[in-house]
């Protein structure tokens, strides 16, 4: 059986672009680091998921801010 993926819409902290990402919502709430698919920079994301894998939060932030 296929991991539960969704795709979250974030926006870049760097150069305001969107671009999607793959969350596995069976993680639960995850911190993670994906590279802006526009300017390459790195993006701290917080995602919170509750217990019945739903998205509450999502946080983004520079990595080095
Ligand atoms: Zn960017």
């Amino acid at each position: 059986m296929a991991a539960p993926l969704e795709y979250l819409d974030v926006q870049c902290p760097y150069c305001g672009e969107t671009f999607a990402v793959e969350v596995d919502i069976s993680a639960g709430t995850q911190q993670t680091i994906e590279d802006c698919r526009v300017c390459c920079a790195p993006a701290e994301l917080y995602i919170r998921i509750d217990e019945e894998g739903n998205i509450v939060d999502v946080q983004v932030s520079g990595a080095n801010t």
